[in-house]
């Protein structure tokens, strides 16, 4: 008798052992491997009509890249026109209803409910404000003075940070990665890992509580200290340029994960970071779409809802772009 009861236990353990590894795998009915196909915002492109830095690399490839090797190149375009043309053509195939550009006037000329304009801090304040005044002024970002070997608590910096909070605009801040690897033995002698720590831009914040910060390439790969200061500071948002393209694709999802898990998905926004290599921008969303991790509802919030929500864009402009396949 003992003996069956031994065994009536047994298999009723092993039943519930079962019966929770099933539950188990229907604790996650929303992940969704399917192709996200709403409209899309994306928090970082660049619109060069003349830039040095990447004169050079017109009408070529990409050069090689450590840690990407047997993937086709992303190829630039001839010239700034044909690259601009060909990323309009990428904003059309893939519903992308606003792009936050930088420098943007040139392109928000042609496509004035698109472009949101950008703008870097290599112009003085008081001609940013000027610009602000004409509408030509919608974003403080890409703000990347670290490419001089500025940090964040740098004091020429404040008047940017005031600037951008008293007129109510969101600064995108770049803290790091920047340029190819090694950039600091090549073209951008002045810039070190160990500057683009997020946790810097604390005393900042606390000083402007309500200014619209949102970091770009989300620091990667400073996960740890980024979730600390997204915790601390719920205002902060991420987006995803470059990341999404130029890490070898299980990175990009792992820091991606780190994020979601640490419950911040309604704070990631979708970006590319467009320079002059438009199919980066369908590599990004690609990148995206393929993370196994993700629901389709993440899905929009990363790619639609959170920075409609970030940007403050109104009610009817939103249900307008949800009309839009
Ligand atoms: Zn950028």
């Amino acid at each position: 008798m003992k003996y069956f009861f031994t065994l009536v236990a047994i298999a009723a353990l092993f039943t519930s052992c079962i019966q929770t590894e099933a539950k188990e795998q229907k604790a996650d009915p929303g992940i969704d491997t399917a192709n996200y196909s709403g409209p899309i915002i994306d928090m970082h492109i660049h619109g060069f009509t003349d830039n040095p830095g990447f004169s050079d690399l017109l009408g070529q490839d990409m050069p090689p890249r450590p840690g990407m090797e047997g993937l086709t190149p992303h190829s630039a375009p001839a010239s700034f026109e044909a690259v601009k043309k060909e990323t309009f053509a990428q904003f059309k195939k893939h519903n992308i209803v606003k792009a936050m550009t930088s420098p943007g006037v040139d392109w928000h000329n042609e496509a004035p409910d698109k472009i949101i304009i950008g703008s870097g801090i290599g112009i003085p304040v008081e001609e940013l404000r000027v610009r602000h005044q004409r509408g030509q002024l919608h974003v403080l970002g890409e703000v990347a003075p670290n490419y001089q070997g500025i940090l964040p608590t740098d004091a020429r910096l404040e008047p940017y940070f005031d600037l951008a909070y008293e007129l109510d605009i969101p600064v995108g801040y770049h803290l790091f990665p920047g340029g190819p690897q090694g950039g600091a033995y090549g073209p951008y002698p002045m810039t070190r890992a160990s500057q683009g720590k997020p946790l810097q831009l604390e005393e900042i914040l606390l000083k402007r509580p309500s200014m619209k910060l949102y970091i770009m390439h989300a620091a990667w790969p400073y996960l740890e200290d980024l979730k600390a200061l997204m915790y601390a500071h719920p205002q902060v948002y991420v987006e995803l340029g470059v990341i999404c393209w130029n890490l070898p694709r299980k990175e990009f999802h792992n820091y991606l994960k780190g994020l979601i898990d640490a419950g911040f998905g309604k704070r990631i926004m979708y970006g590319s970071d467009q320079m002059i290599w438009p199919s980066t921008i369908a590599d990004g969303i690609e990148a995206v779409n393929t993370a196994d991790f993700l629901t389709m509802e993440q899905k929009e919030d990363i790619f639609y809802n959170n920075a409609a929500g970030f940007l403050e864009l109104s009610e009817e402009e939103i249900k307008a772009h949800k009309a839009l396949k």
